[in-house]
């Protein structure tokens, strides 16, 4: 492998009220624990439109989002023992982090205090932030490449399970759904509609809440039993006590009481929308009188996102997507905003 920087094509933004728009940017020179990704698709999260336009505080310009990445593996370094050249693999959100702390040790680098994220994060090679997905190749460390084990045809609707699988994968494995459990998915969007597939295959009997009508009929085929649309009241109502575990993946502020209302005593709310703004506060009294908890979950582990990936592949579970261009991202932000995606964009990097 000649271990030089390489200069590729992306898409991204200089500023949070400009379009993305083709850029080269430079990868660094592979390290003896690289690995070299030829990147083939990569989905669009809602992070990617909080990050580039700066809801979220801290982001810099230029700005290239991305971090459902999947790809085969072009050069490894001479000390990578997990992938070889010609394999199929992902990144997702996570391209290092500190690697010493319980965290880290526990294979839980989410939850490092110095993670690197594949976009905005620090990096000194080459000096500045890394950039994301929406690119032709990626050099990442070894450790926080995963493996892919579904048929290539399906490479494009795998895209989506490194971020929006791993997020309601993580929270539904450690809250418990499963077999006899109730579990709501609210927000049936790119991490809603993997929550209700998941959700589903663990056994669990699965309630979809959405503010569209219109994801009725979709809701269920996804693997919903039920579905709630949470503007009826009545609807709404009908729900009170019901639930062990509510996954709320809505990326807006929103009433977090009238979720509580529908958890039985000890059931728990578990938010990884992640809005610009806070949600209202709930009310106290909807938690105590029931011993109900509210969490957030970020993501999940490299162990357990591999774990993710294999659990999908034994069960045949990918995302339902819809394939654009590069030169489509900017209009497929716009109709991410209107709900207008079933139910991941995926880039087709071959076209950037
Ligand atoms: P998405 O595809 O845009 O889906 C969000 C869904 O939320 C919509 O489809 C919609 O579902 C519902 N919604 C209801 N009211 C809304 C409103 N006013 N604005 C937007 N959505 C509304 O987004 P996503 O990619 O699934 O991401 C969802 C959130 O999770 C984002 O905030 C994202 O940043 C965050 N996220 C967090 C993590 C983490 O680690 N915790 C990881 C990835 C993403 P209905 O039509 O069914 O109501
Ligand atoms: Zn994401
Ligand atoms: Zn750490």
């Amino acid at each position: 492998m000649t271990a030089t920087a390489s200069t590729v094509r992306a898409w991204g933004a200089h500023a949070a009220d400009r379009p993305l728009e083709p850029l080269v940017i430079t990868r660094r020179a592979p390290g003896a624990h690289d690995v070299v990704i030829d990147i083939a698709y990569c989905g669009i999260c809602h992070s990617d439109i909080h990050q580039v336009r700066s809801e979220w505080a801290g982001t810099l310009y230029p700005c290239v989002p991305g971090h459902e990445i999947v790809g085969r593996v072009a050069a490894v370094g001479a000390q990578v023992t997990r992938h070889r050249v010609g394999d199929l693999v992902g990144v997702g959100c996570l391209v290092d982090s500190c690697r010493h702390c319980p965290e880290c040790e526990a294979g839980l680098e989410n939850y490092c205090d110095h993670p690197v994220y594949t976009y905005n994060g620090p990096t000194a090679d080459p000096p500045g932030h890394t950039l994301g997905g929406y690119s032709q190749r990626i050099v990442v460390d070894e450790r926080y490449v995963l493996r892919i084990r579904h048929p290539e045809a399906q490479l494009a609707a795998v895209a989506p399970l490194l971020c929006a699988g791993i997020t309601t994968y993580s929270p539904l494995r450690h809250w418990g759904a499963g077999p006899g459990k109730t579990v709501g998915v609210v927000g049936i969007g790119g991490l809603g509609h993997m929550g209700l597939k998941l959700a589903r295959a663990l056994g669990a009997q699965v309630v979809a809440f959405t503010t569209s009508e219109s994801k009725r009929q979709a809701a269920l085929a996804l693997g919903a039993h039920e579905v709630v649309v949470s503007r009826d009241a009545a609807a709404m109502a009908a729900q009170a006590k019901r639930f062990d575990l509510i996954l709320d993946t809505v990326a807006a502020p929103h009433d977090l009481d009238a979720l509580l209302a529908c958890l039985k005593r000890d059931g728990q709310l578990v938010l990884v929308g992640a809005p610009a703004t806070p949600h209202p506060s709930p009310n106290v009294f909807n938690l105590l009188l029931k011993r109900r908890g509210i969490h957030g979950s970020a993501i999940g582990g490299i162990p357990e996102t591999q774990e993710m990936l294999d659990f999908c592949a034994a069960h045949g579970i990918t995302a339902d997507i819809e394939r654009i261009r590069a030169d489509q991202i900017n209009e497929a932000y716009e109709r991410m905003l209107q709900g207008d995606v079933k139910y991941r964009f995926v880039i087709d990097m071959a076209t950037v």
